[in-house]
């Protein structure tokens, strides 16, 4: 029973299958190249204020531009964060190919150098992984990144009465729902592009608390569930935005995760919205980051009103505040 929970409550499954962008010039495209602002440092080129010139007011000579080299934030990883990977000193035609673990990853340009995510499983084995960076000329640019175990945190959850209560039998169909439900949010279409040009947003309007982090192992009737999101504290019906400009991919209700939208965002980044009270938009259509997409409340696996975000890197699920930390305003 064990081993066969432990293959259903993985929310998220390995593998993704991925698009590099269409050779799109990083100094002509505005539009796709995100203008994130990362609160973590980035390693650094050669500094602009150089004093190697011989006087305040005359120009810089020239340097010789440095060999392309491959870039992480953060450099400490553990399990269920997110990665951005950058190709330092290279325009985004010169990249063929971005690949981790075996697996290629999406590429778009951030701050004019070819970039990528990284999603680590929560149950990824800790270990050191290969991070690959192929050139359009044949040249490969290689990387160990090691992947930290993440500290085990363990809480007891009751099943709602809605649900059956903390019974056995009731616990037995929350799992096998929830396999049923988490197999519907894999292998999700994605834009070939990024669709994002603005920094995500947070998907609530104010201050932003905290109710129940993500990555913790939920209690239940002699049954654990991995927790792989973030809930937010929001009362029922306070409206929900989308995190980032996207295509609607899921718009409908499940017995666990309730009312639920997932938002494409391209390139295999997903944001996905769960327990609403109300959905405001369709499969298909394209919302606007800031849209209102629903209003929240505590549909399905939910004791009381609050939002549940996941975020998806390639059909695994991040830490969303890691991924706020990095790639938000
Ligand atoms: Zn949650």
């Amino acid at each position: 029973m064990s081993f066969v929970f432990k293959m259903f409550v993985a929310v998220v499954v390995l593998g993704g299958i991925f698009f590099l962008l269409e050779k799109n010039s990083a100094s002509v495209t505005p539009v796709i190249a995100p203008t994130l602002s990362p609160t973590a440092t980035y390693s650094s080129g050669p500094s602009p204020e150089s004093t190697d010139s011989p006087s305040p007011v005359s120009t810089p000579t020239p340097t010789p531009t440095p060999a392309p080299a491959i870039s992480i934030t953060p450099t400490k990883i553990i399990q269920g964060e997110p990665i951005l990977v950058q190709i330092k000193t290279a325009d985004l035609p010169e990249i063929k190919n971005i690949s981790f673990d075996g697996k290629s990853l999406g590429i778009f340009s951030y701050k004019s150098e070819p970039s990528a995510f990284i999603g680590i499983d929560l149950a990824k084995k800790p270990g050191t992984y290969k991070l690959l960076a192929t050139l359009a000329d044949g040249e490969e640019l290689e990387k160990n990144i090691t992947i930290g175990m993440r500290p085990k945190v363990e809480a007891p959850l009751g099943i709602p009465e809605k649900l059956g209560g903390n019974t056995e039998e009731a616990v037995t169909n929350v799992i096998s729902t929830m396999a049923q439900e988490s197999k519907t949010l894999l292998g999700i279409k994605t834009a070939s592009t990024a669709l994002w040009t603005a920094p995500f947003r947070f998907p609530l309007a104010g201050k932003i608390t905290v109710t129940d982090p993500y990555g913790y192992v939920r209690q239940t009737v002699g049954e654990a569930i991995n927790h792989k999101g973030t809930d937010f504290h929001a009362d029922e019906g306070t409206p929900v935005f989308a995190m980032n400009t996207g295509i609607v991919r899921i718009a409908r209700l499940y017995q666990i995760y309730g009312n639920t939208v997932v938002i494409d965002h391209g390139l295999g980044l997903m944001s996905i919205y769960m327990h609403l009270s109300k959905i405001n938009v369709n499969v298909g259509e394209k919302v606007n980051i800031g849209q209102t997409i629903a209003l929240s409340g505590q549909t399905g696996y939910a004791e009381s009103p609050h939002l549940h975000i996941t975020i998806r890197i390639n059909d695994i699920s991040i830490d969303p505040m890691k991924f706020m930390a990095f790639f938000a305003k």
